[in-house]
């Protein structure tokens, strides 16, 4: 396929707002290509490099080299191209890759250039792509979307399905089928604002602990157990203890969809950081299980004795965790019949809460798994944590923020009226606010050095965050987890911000 195609097709589809149009486009796109140029094009369209990083940034791609008239490179030209690139070493490679990448933009015509540019630099990332080319593959090849769907979820890859179907046609979705021992993208929740608004949209549900740990799928055949990450990374090795006790389990052969956490000994979850230290270190793992042992606790059963439940209602698949898993092991839940048990349902989020535990998911008993999508189904509910901080500093932005102030920086009061950094957010901020913080940390700059500007401590913000976790970076020992900016507080004086103290009061969970 010709590289000008794609990129022709890509420019077409983030200029379209209109989902039927970007369907069209793909398919047209994918009745194009062939089984082996899809490795290439599927991570290209989503603005990825199938070669992860390879270092090749404006320093070597402003070099003002003259587009092509004519396009003549194919998507495959490219990537072997750039592994080339991405393989010089040794003495004199810097410029050695510097002639090459002059090579390939000479080959490449003014929209190629611009596209090349994006996809190096990482700017045409385009996150939304899959599901709209799951649809565009099954448009191309005649397979009904439904059942491409499913194969991309059991396949945990769009590009898998892709090089299947453009091979051998629709009879090739047979073969993308749940499997013991090969991992499916886990299914996710979505928010909901309050326990009320949750139990109003599921009807009957049940309403499950949420456990701040790390989320496993745990899969045994016979003798055999194979524990994989939400991104589907195999972390057997580093939890023993999670294998052994998937051995001692009823079943012989099954998946099962939980979370590790960190308990201590009354049985209260440990800070985050030590379960995901703990999850995350590969050596000497005996030591580190030793110190920072961890729990199972499941919730979901994807497949039992050969049988694949995802197609079953949340009900079904439950009564067959519960057979399979014994209740300690198992995360606690509430049933309601919805909006009428509120109260009920109320009171085990606050019971939850007081665990130690960060909300609640609250899931629709009849709905089935479904895999590697936000369902409706499971909606997570957690409280807010809201805090009144000064703007410290400011950095200016990037792509679409340049020349804006965007990444605030951002402390609470010490007990001497010195303020202590906590963190830094670019989140949650409208257009509006970066014009609006931009003009006014302005007006209170004291220093600019780089690109931080250093700002008189003055101006308030509310900052929403998902809790605290230990640093080492920041001065009062904590960061803020997920801040956002809410809004400007210019009714408060920096006088009135939170303090460090009362914050550390409310987070028990982070003390040393
Ligand atoms: P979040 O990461 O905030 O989007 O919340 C979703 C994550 O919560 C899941 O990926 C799980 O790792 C975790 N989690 C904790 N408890 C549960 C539960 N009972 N059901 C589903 N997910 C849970």
């Amino acid at each position: 396929m010709l590289f000008s195609r794609l990129v022709q097709v890509s420019q077409e589809v983030a200029a379209t707002s209109a989902r039927s149009r970007k369907i069209a486009l793909l398919g047209d796109l994918f009745r194009a290509a062939d089984a082996a140029d899809v490795p290439v094009v599927i991570p290209y369209l989503a603005g990825r490099l199938p070669q992860g990083r390879l270092g090749i940034g404006w320093k070597l791609l402003d070099q003002g080299v003259p587009p092509a008239s004519d396009p003549g490179l194919s998507v495959l030209d490219v990537d072997a191209r750039l592994t080339a690139i991405g393989s010089v070493t040794g003495t004199g490679s810097q410029a050695e890759r510097r002639r090459l990448v002059g090579e390939l933009l000479a080959s490449a015509t003014a929209d190629e250039q611009r596209f090349l540019f994006g996809l190096l630099t990482g700017e045409v990332r385009q996150g939304a792509l899959d599901a709209v080319a799951v649809e565009g593959l099954a448009e191309a090849t005649g397979a009904p979307p439904a059942d491409v769907r499913r194969a991309v979820m059991l396949a945990g890859s769009l590009q898998t399905v892709a090089q299947a179907l453009l091979a051998e046609g629709p009879g090739a979705l047979e073969r993308f089928r749940l499997t013991v021992g090969r991992p499916v993208q886990p299914m996710l929740a979505q928010s909901a604002s309050s326990v009320a608004e949750a139990l109003g949209k599921l009807g009957a549900c049940a309403v499950e602990e949420k456990l701040d740990g790390i989320r496993v799928q745990v899969h045994r055949d016979g003798g055999t157990v194979r524990i994989h990450t939400r991104t589907l990374d195999d972390i057997t090795d580093r939890l023993p203890e999670i294998t052994s006790a998937a051995l001692e389990l009823k079943g012989e052969r099954f998946v099962l969809d939980g979370e590790v956490i960190a308990l201590d000994e009354a049985g209260r979850p440990r800070s985050f950081q030590e379960t995901a230290g703990r999850v995350g270190s590969r050596v000497d793992v005996a030591t580190a299980a030793a110190a920072v042992p961890v729990s199972p606790v499941f919730f979901d059963a994807l497949s039992v004795d050969g049988q694949d439940l995802l197609d079953l209602p949340f009900a079904e698949r439950h009564a067959e965790l519960a057979r399979l898993v014994p209740e300690p092991m198992r995360v606690r839940r509430a049933l309601a019949e919805g909006p009428e048990d509120l109260a009920e349902a109320e009171e085990f989020l606050a019971k939850t809460l007081g665990r130690g535990h960060e909300g609640v998911v609250i899931k629709a008993l009849d709905a089935p798994y479904s895999a590697g999508r936000r369902g409706a189904s499971w909606l997570k509910v957690k409280p807010v944590h809201t805090l009144d901080l000064v703007v410290l500093a400011a950095e200016w932005g990037h792509g679409r923020r340049t020349g804006k102030l965007s990444n605030l920086h951002l402390g609470a009061r010490n007990a001497d009226g010195s303020f202590a950094m906590l963190g830094k957010t670019f989140k949650g901020m409208t257009d509006a606010m970066l014009a609006w913080q931009t003009e006014r940390l302005r007006e209170l700059a004291v220093e600019e050095k780089g690109y931080v500007v250093t700002v008189r401590p003055e101006l308030v913000v509310e900052i929403a965050y998902d809790g605290l976790q230990r640093s080492t970076r920041y001065p009062a020992g904590v960061t803020l987890r997920f801040a956002r900016v809410v809004r400007y507080r210019e009714d408060k004086r920096p006088e009135e911000a939170d303090t460090v103290e009362t914050l550390l009061a409310a987070h028990p969970e982070v003390r040393p």
